[in-house]
């Protein structure tokens, strides 16, 4: 991105008031049109996901000819992955709901990649035991959003090697030094690991056409910010003899401090809910939780809230709403002043502690098959197609 803008956008670091709109052009992909919505409406049998409906997934790579293929008898498996450097708060788990209805309606096979490599590679801090260790709890929350076991496989990095090596070998054969400079911001510091990794994160999104011996589409719900490594698979892919991978790109989640971006990296912990944090801590943390309000009860009254800047908003808007109806009237009386932003976190923090109690307990359901999903070897006579050029 050019240093001009006043936000940047990559793979490994977000900083900045990023103006979506603009990212989106600087990144030449296409926006979700309303279109598009009714298409994936019609064809996920007449519903659409809170995340696609209000506009937080908005941004795709061939989403529109993926679909027309699927409509022709050619289904699409989905990919998407987590780099376990902590444990997971609600907003990562977006990502896996969301591939998780997609799974349900369009009856995909679900491939998630664990990078524990990557992680390691990475945060300076991190120890190997601690993102194995991080991997395997991530993966449990990951699974018990409600993957389909038959229909759902893992690639632990670290386990998954030997299957996903013959096709990282061939993708590292066809991306140069200059090309993961450019595209990651690597400096002469940057360790090899992580020159390397763009081909690990790429093999994935063969595996399917690899293993079963005939090109299978590929989706891959993910943040804007990860459009990156995919811009590098997408150049390769059909010189390799793959389908292009077609992408749908997120909005970041704000943290609960006003920090563009709910991360926990440094000593944020009250920047985010993690799946772990007990009904107290839930409240406290969102008690203090940055809004859009303001300066007074009387202001509010009189001249409404600005739900745009606000956390409290955005949970309901990605998860908590249940109904669009629930949000549309959120949304009007927040701007109205209405509602008041004590009342409105009360009810919002009723609706987390009880999604964070269901979410343990399906975990707890998960844990005793979660490992057994991760693919070690690749299938007998896994064979690559012929690439193009050698
Ligand atoms: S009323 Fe709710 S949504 Fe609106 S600014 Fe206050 S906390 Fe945010």
């Amino acid at each position: 991105m050019p240093a001009k803008e006043e936000f940047v956008v990559t793979p490994y670091q977000v900083k900045g008031k990023i103006d979506y709109a603009r990212l989106r052009e600087l990144f030449g992909t296409e926006e979700i049109t309303p279109a598009l919505l009714t298409e994936l409406r019609r064809l996920a049998g007449g519903e659409l996901h809170p995340l696609l409906a209000r506009g937080v997934y908005y941004s795709h790579r061939d989403v529109a000819a993926l679909l027309r293929q699927y409509e022709g008898g050619h289904p699409f498996f989905l990919y998407s992955g987590r780099g376990p450097s902590g444990p997971l708060h609600t907003s990562h788990l977006l990502q896996f709901e969301f591939c998780q209805w997609l799974q349900a309606k369009f009856h995909a096979p679900m491939y998630i990649q664990i990078t524990d490599d990557e992680k390691f590679w990475v945060r300076a801090g991190l120890t190997r035991a601690e993102t194995e260790r991080y991997g395997l709890e991530n993966l449990v929350d990951i699974l018990a959003v409600g993957f389909d076991p038959k229909r759902t496989h893992v690639f632990f990095d670290t386990r998954s090697i030997a299957a996903l090596y013959p096709i990282a070998v061939d993708v590292a054969k066809r991306v140069n030094y200059s090309t993961v400079k450019a595209v990651f911001g690597f400096t002469p510091s940057t360790n090899i690991g992580l020159l390397f990794y763009t081909a690990l994160q790429t093999a994935p999104c063969f595996y399917p056409s690899w293993a079963g011996g005939a090109p299978v589409p590929c989706l891959i719900p993910c943040g804007i910010d990860q459009d990156p490594h995919f811009r590098v698979t997408r150049d390769i892919a059909e010189t390799l003899g793959y389908p292009k991978p077609a992408l749908l790109h997120s909005q970041m989640m704000p943290g609960l401090l006003g920090e563009r971006v709910m991360s926990t990296t440094g000593d944020v912990a009250d920047n985010a809910l993690f799946l772990d944090d007990p009904p107290k801590e839930v409240d406290r943390k969102l008690r203090k939780a940055f809004t859009g309000g303001r300066a007074t009860v009387e202001e509010q009254r009189r001249l409404g809230a600005t739900p745009e800047i606000c956390s409290v908003y955005a949970m309901w808007r990605t998860r908590f709403a249940e109904t669009d109806e629930k949000f549309a009237q959120i949304d009007r009386d927040c701007r109205s002043g209405a509602l008041l932003c004590g009342d409105c976190k009360g009810e919002l923090i009723g609706r987390v502690q009880g999604f964070l109690e269901q979410h343990r307990a399906k975990r707890e359901k998960v844990r005793e098959y979660a490992t057994s999903l991760i693919v070690e070897r690749p299938p007998p006579g896994a064979k690559a197609p012929e690439p193009r050029g050698g």
